[in-house]
């Protein structure tokens, strides 16, 4: 499984995830046919640099964006500011959505962020590809 992130939804995620620090940033990727095109950052109600709980708000205003842009919900996306790009116990626990990508970011180091995917089933992960074009393609 492949998943195509656009080079300026990168650049948003590490954005987000910098401003973001030492807490978790977390949000929502859209678009079509395995091809994220839109990203929409949504609050972390926990404030917690372990977890991210998403604001149901922001959560529900995203998810009725993507729907009126036609779009579906490809991944959820949040960043670990000072962990690997793994899927911690925790976000396992909570990985209850079937036929999404998990992505992570970590800025642990920052000079080199590190996005990773997964899918989940039964409570363990598997690697998804991820593909961000360089701005040459
Ligand atoms: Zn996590």
């Amino acid at each position: 499984m492949q998943l195509i992130i656009e080079r300026n939804i990168y650049d948003t995620m590490l954005r987000a995830a910098t401003a973001a620090m030492p807490l978790e940033a977390c949000g929502l990727c859209g678009g079509k046919d395995g091809h994220v095109t839109r990203f929409y950052e949504v609050v972390n109600a926990d404030a917690s640099d372990e977890h991210f709980n998403m604001r149901p708000e922001d959560q529900f205003a995203a998810v009725k964006a993507l729907r009126s842009e036609q779009l579906e919900l490809l991944a959820i996306w949040h960043s670990h500011p000072a962990t690997p790009a793994r899927m911690s116990a925790e976000d396992l626990r909570l990985a209850y959505t079937p036929d999404i990508v998990y992505l992570i970011m970590s800025i642990a180091d920052p000079a080199t962020p590190v996005l990773r995917g997964f899918t989940v089933a039964e409570g363990r992960d598997s690697p998804v590809d991820i593909v961000v074009p360089t701005l040459s393609d």
